[in-house]
C-alpha cells in the first residue's frame, strides 16, 4: 500500500496536534538544556503550516512538503526552524511530482531528510541532536526488505527506533547548538529536538494507519 497526498496532509495536521499538546513538555526539555523555546517554535511553526494547507488540496505530495520547508524556516527560527526546514524542503524535493509514495519512497524520503540536516548543522550520529531520533528511523528502514515489508510495519519500525533513539540522547553529550554549552551537565537530559523527531515519525506511523 501506498502514502497518498490525503495522508501527508492528515500526517501535518496530526504533527501541528501532537506538537501543540507537547509544547509545554518541550519547552520544559529546552529550559533544562537550552533556551525553553523548542516546543513554542514548533508549535508556531506547524500551526503556520496548517493554515497553508487549504491552498494545497490538489498539490503533490512534493509540493506539499516544499510548502512545509519554507514555513518552517521562516517561522520557526532559531537552530530548529532552518534545520527542520531544509529537512521538510529534501524530503518535497525526491518527492516532486509524486501523488502516493511506495516504501522505497519512503526510505529515500528519509534520507533526504537526514541529509539536510547533516548538510545544515553538521552534526553526526551520537551528538545529541534530532539526528539521534531521524538517524536510527533511517537505518532500520534501509535494513527493511522493501519486497516483504508491508507499509504499516516498515513506518512502525522507524518510529520505534525514532522513539527508542530520542529516549537514548538522555545520557549523551551534546556537542552541537545551544546545549553543547553546557557541557557535562547536558548529560542525563533528553534532547527536545530529537523528541520532537520521534513525535514527527510517530505521526506519519499514525496518519497512515
Ligand atoms: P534553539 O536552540 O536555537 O533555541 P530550538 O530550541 O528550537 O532552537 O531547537 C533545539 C534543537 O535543535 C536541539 O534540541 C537539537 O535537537 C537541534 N539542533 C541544534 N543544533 C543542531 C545541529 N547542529 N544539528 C542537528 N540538530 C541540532
Ligand atoms: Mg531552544
Ligand atoms: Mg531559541
Amino acid at each position: 500500500m501506498s502514502i497518498t497526498s490525503e495522508a501527508i496532509i492528515r500526517w501535518l495536521q496530526r504533527v501541528a496536534q501532537i506538537l501543540h499538546e507537547k509544547r509545554e513538555y518541550l519547552t520544559q526539555l529546552d529550559a533544562a538544556i537550552g533556551d525553553a523555546d523548542h516546543g513554542i517554535n514548533m508549535d508556531r511553526g506547524f500551526k503556520a503550516v496548517i493554515e497553508k494547507l487549504p491552498s494545497l488540496a490538489n498539490a503533490d505530495i512534493g509540493a506539499i512538503l516544499k510548502m512545509v520547508g519554507t514555513t518552517l524556516v521562516s517561522t520557526v527560527g532559531g537552530a530548529s526552524g532552518p534545520l527542520y526546514g531544509t529537512a521538510f524542503l529534501r524530503a518535497g524535493i525526491v518527492t516532486t511530482g509524486k501523488s502516493e509514495l511506495r516504501e522505497n519512497d519512503v526510505v529515500e524520503m528519509l534520507a533526504a531528510m537526514v541529509e539536510g540536516i547533516q548538510v545544515r548543522g553538521k552534526a553526526q550520529a551520537g551528538e545529541k541532536t534530532m539526528l539521534d531520533a531521524f538517524l536510527p528511523a533511517l537505518d532500520v528502514a534501509r535494513q527493511a526488505d522493501l519486497d516483504e515489508v508491508e507499509m504499516a510495519q516498515l513506518l512502525n519500525v522507524c518510529c520505534q527506533a525514532a522513539e527508542e533513539g530520542a529516549q537514548r540522547t538522555l545520557s549523551l553529550l551534546a556537542t552541537k547548538g545551544r546545549a553543547s554549552y553546557l557541557g557535562e551537565r547536558s548529560v542525563g537530559h533528553l534532547d527536545p529536538g530529537a523528541i520532537s523527531a520521534s513525535y514527527i515519525l510517530a505521526a506519519l506511523a499514525e496518519a497512515y494507519g
